[in-house]
């Protein structure tokens, strides 16, 4: 047996206001007057200058503002590398990403992309990067997906949707400013929080549970039930105690692994586009059978936030459209062995995939 030697990100700042530090952070990374620092920006906060008037832009620096609207793909990555070798005199000194998990997800893979050879679905996978990314810092405006701390960055590609998980992908540092998450939309907030809410419940229910992992998944689990259950607003209190979730929910799942909501709702994003949050808790919804008691604690959590849900999203697929979902889904095999045991192929029907997305 061989344990896992994973790859921390090395420096953390958590405050509110701690982004007015952004500056005095990244000045001494800077190579050269030349070599820019480039700042991805979710595009929700294009003109909101609360936020973009505190970016320390000198020099050749600047800023490309990202929708979010749909999330990362390789195509994106490569024409985002693209643009930006041909707009700067030299190769970047960072790649600093300000957004939800979309933004941080695309930040680590042009960092990546900018030191290795080829396009970026040559890359996802395990392990398959060579060389050692740009400077890149995760700044999280949103929580709950634990992208501000793990080891991958999930990326639709032309054949499947699946991340580059290196130990080069981690942020080199990370900026938790509770205070940028205040003007998040209620729906979203629940989504993405519950995509750390569905991480613990997979970890913590999953057969590759181990100390390490139970410690930081309980721990994320009871603040998020500190948020949902028992504070029902997205008070201060609240904003700081769910980026920290967030934070513990991706280093639970770094030492484990996630499950059954995970598997799935890949297949949905991949054929639907449906985002990750959302498309978790559509998933989530219909499984009882696996997760009970994080399920009846979600549909709670619903109902104290009036949260409806989509439901018929599959209701007008052909066969063949289940059946690329099921591949997708199928083809995640440590999410299931997770969930299920070593013999899950005994425990998991094509058929009752399908029987799970037609629910949906
Ligand atoms: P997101 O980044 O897609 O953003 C969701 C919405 O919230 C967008 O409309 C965005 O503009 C908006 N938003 C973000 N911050 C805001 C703010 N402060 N105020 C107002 N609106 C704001 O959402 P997400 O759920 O954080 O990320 C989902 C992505 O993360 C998916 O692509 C998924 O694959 C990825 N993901 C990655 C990992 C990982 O470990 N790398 C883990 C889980 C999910
Ligand atoms: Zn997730």
């Amino acid at each position: 047996m061989s344990y896992k030697n994973f790859p921390m990100v090395p420096r953390v700042v958590f405050g509110r206001g701690s982004f007015n530090q952004l500056q005095e952070i990244i000045s001494p990374k800077r190579i050269n007057t030349k070599a820019p620092f480039v700042f991805l920006v979710d595009d929700v906060f294009k003109g909101n200058a609360w936020l973009t008037s505190r970016i320390p832009l000198s020099y050749e620096d600047n800023i490309i503002y990202i929708s979010a609207n749909e999330e990362p793909k390789t195509s994106q990555v490569d024409e985002l590398v693209e643009d930006i070798i041909l707009n700067s005199r030299e190769k970047p000194s960072g790649i600093i990403g300000i957004g939800g998990g979309t933004v941080l997800d695309l930040a680590k893979a042009v960092s990546i992309m900018l030191t290795n050879s080829g396009i970026a679905s040559d890359y996802q996978g395990w392990d398959l990067v060579k060389n050692q990314a740009v400077y890149h810092v995760g700044i999280p405006t949103i929580s709950g997906t634990g992208a501000e701390v793990s080891r991958t960055t999930v990326l639709t590609g032309p054949e499947r949707k699946l991340g580059i998980n290196s130990d080069f992908t981690p942020f080199d540092q990370v900026i938790l400013d509770p205070e940028l998450s205040k003007d998040v939309p209620k729906d979203q907030w629940f989504y993405t929080g519950m995509d750390c809410f569905i991480h613990c419940i997979e970890s913590l229910n999953g057969t590759f549970l181990n100390a390490f992992s139970q410690s930081y998944g309980e721990k994320a689990f009871s603040l998020c039930k500190e948020v949902f259950v028992d504070n029902k607003l997205n008070t201060e209190e609240s904003q700081d105690k769910l980026m920290m979730a967030s934070w513990h929910g991706g280093m639970s799942i770094a030492y484990s692994q996630v499950g059954i909501a995970h598997a799935l709702s890949y297949g949905l994003s991949y054929l639907l586009g449906t985002k990750h949050g959302i498309g978790n808790c559509i998933v989530f919804d219909q499984l009882e059978e696996f997760y009970p008691e994080g399920v009846k604690l979600f549909k709670e959590m619903k109902k104290i936030h009036n949260i409806e849900l989509p439901n018929g999203v599959c209701s007008n697929l052909a066969d063949e459209e289940f059946d690329i979902m099921i591949d997708v889904s199928l083809s995640l095999e440590p999410l299931w062995e997770n969930a299920l045991g070593k013999d899950w192929k005994k425990r998991i029907t094509r058929d009752s995939i399908k029987a799970l997305y037609k629910k949906m």
